[in-house]
C-alpha cells in the first residue's frame, strides 16, 4: 500500500496504538475520581497537555477536545461571545475549512457581519486585503495556518504583527485564531503569536476523536460546553484520557528530528511534482510550486500537500483507479468530498471547472519514500494517458 492521503487522516504510530491498548486495559480511571486510579489518569493529562504545550507558544493553555472541528467551532463561537460588546466584525478567508466557514455562516445568520477574503491564484491569501478589511468593529480574525487542500502557507504571522500594531493604535482588542491542524507536527508553532490555535490528533498519527485548542498566555474563554467543569471549566465532558495521552505522545514523536522529516517530505513532494509534470503534459499545480519548511515562508507551500490538476481526466476516476494499484490519494479534501465534490478551495483560486474536476490531493507523512513516488510516477502517468487516448473527459 502506497498511501498519501495523510491530509484526511494519517495510521497511528505503533507506540501510539500500544499506549492506547495499555491505557484501556490498565490506566481506565476517571481524572476527576479522587482515588489512586484517578490520580494516575490525572497524572496522566497533565503530561500529554505538557507533551502538546512544549510544541505552541510558552506560557498558554492547550484545552483538549475531541477534534480539530470542535477546537475551530469553540475559538470562534468563544471569541465572538467575550468580544461582541466590543463590535461586530469577524474576518476569515475563502480556503478554510468547512469547520471555520460553517461557523461563519452561524455567526452571520446572529447578525455577526463576516468578511471572506478572497486568496490569490496559489491559494494564499492577501495579508493587504486583511489590512484594508480590519476596522475598528472588528472582534476576531480566523486564517488557518496550512490549507488542507493546496498546502499554502498562510500570512499568519504578518497578520499578527498587524494586529497587534492596530490593536495598539486604535485601542482595540481583536483576537488572532488559527487553524493549524494541518502545520501542527510539520511547520513549528512555538512562535507563532496567536490568540487561539487550533490543533488535530488525527492528522499527526494520533487516534481520531482528539484535538485541542491552545489559548494564549492570559486569555480565557467562555466555557463552549458546560457540566462538569473539566479542562478547566472550558469544556466540560469527562476526558478522553486514551485519545489525549496518545495525541501527547504522537505530539512529542512528530516533532522529534521534526527539520530532517521535513527536508524529507519536500524532497518526496518535489520529485513527485517534478516526475508528473515532466512524464506528462497539462498538469498544474494548485498552490504555490516552491516548499517553505516554516511559518516564515508564507506564500510557499508546506511539502505535506501536493494538489494537481491532470487535464482531460476526472480525479475521481484516478483516484479509485489508482486504488486497484493500492494507492490511496484523495481528490480535495475529505470533508467536501461527500458533499457537491466541487473544491471551495480551489473555486476561490480561480480554476476552471474542469481544472476542479481533474484536480487530485497528494499527502505526505514522514513514512513516504521516493521509492514508492517511481511506482506513484508510473502508475498515475499510465493512467492518465490511458483516459486522454481514450478521451472521454475532456
Ligand atoms: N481544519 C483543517 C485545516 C483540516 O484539514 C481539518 C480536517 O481535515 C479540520 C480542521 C477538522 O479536523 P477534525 O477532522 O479533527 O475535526
Amino acid at each position: 500500500m502506497i498511501y498519501l492521503d495523510n491530509s484526511a487522516t494519517t495510521r497511528q504510530y505503533e507506540e501510539v496504538t500500544e499506549l492506547l491498548c495499555h491505557m484501556g486495559k490498565e490506566e481506565f480511571g476517571n481524572p476527576s475520581s479522587l482515588h489512586t486510579l484517578g490520580f494516575a489518569a490525572a497524572n496522566t493529562l497533565s503530561a500529554a497537555r505538557a507533551q502538546v504545550a512544549a510544541q505552541l507558544p510558552p506560557g498558554g493553555t492547550v484545552v483538549f477536545t475531541s477534534c480539530g472541528t470542535e477546537s475551530d467551532n469553540a475559538a470562534i463561537f468563544s471569541a465572538v461571545r467575550k468580544r461582541k460588546r466590543r463590535g461586530n466584525r469577524v474576518i476569515t478567508s475563502q480556503v478554510e475549512h468547512p469547520a471555520v466557514l460553517e461557523a461563519c455562516r452561524r455567526l452571520e445568520e446572529e447578525g455577526i457581519e463576516v468578511i471572506y477574503l478572497k486568496p490569490d491564484e496559489d491559494g494564499v491569501v492577501s495579508l493587504r486585503e486583511l489590512e484594508e478589511a480590519v476596522n475598528e468593529e472588528t472582534i476576531l480574525v480566523t486564517l488557518m495556518a496550512v490549507n488542507n487542500e493546496v498546502g499554502a502557507i498562510e500570512p499568519v504571522l504578518p497578520a499578527a504583527d498587524f494586529l497587534k500594531a492596530f490593536n495598539k493604535r486604535h485601542g482595540t482588542e481583536i483576537l488572532l485564531h488559527t487553524d493549524a491542524v494541518q502545520a501542527f507536527g510539520k511547520l513549528a508553532l512555538g512562535n507563532v503569536p496567536a490568540d487561539m490555535i487550533s490543533l488535530s490528533g488525527h492528522k499527526i498519527h494520533a487516534p481520531k476523536g482528539v484535538g485541542a485548542l491552545f489559548l494564549r498566555k492570559g486569555l480565557t474563554l467562555p466555557a463552549h460546553i458546560v457540566g462538569g467543569g473539566q479542562e478547566g471549566n472550558l469544556r466540560s465532558g469527562t476526558e478522553n484520557t486514551g485519545g489525549i495521552a496518545g495525541f501527547g505522545l504522537a505530539a512529542e514523536l512528530a516533532h522529534k528530528d521534526r527539520a530532517r522529516k521535513m527536508r524529507q517530505m519536500a524532497e518526496v513532494s518535489e520529485y513527485l511534482r517534478k516526475g508528473l509534470m515532466e512524464s506528462l503534459s497539462e498538469v498544474r499545480c494548485n498552490g504555490p510550486e516552491a516548499s517553505g519548511e516554516s511559518m516564515t515562508e508564507y506564500g510557499k507551500r508546506c511539502p505535506s500537500v501536493l494538489n494537481l490538476s491532470f487535464a482531460g481526466t476526472r480525479g475521481e476516476v484516478l483516484l479509485h483507479t489508482l486504488e486497484q494499484d493500492g494507492i490511496f490519494v484523495s481528490t480535495g479534501s475529505a470533508c467536501s468530498s461527500h458533499k457537491t465534490g466541487d473544491s471551495h478551495v480551489l473555486r476561490a483560486m480561480g480554476r476552471s471547472h474542469k481544472e476542479i474536476e481533474g484536480a487530485v490531493r497528494f499527502s505526505f507523512s514522514e513514512f513516504n519514500t521516493i521509492a514508492e513516488m517511481d511506482e506513484v510516477i508510473d502508475r498515475v502517468t499510465a493512467a492518465v494517458k490511458r483516459f486522454r487516448r481514450l478521451g472521454s473527459f475532456r
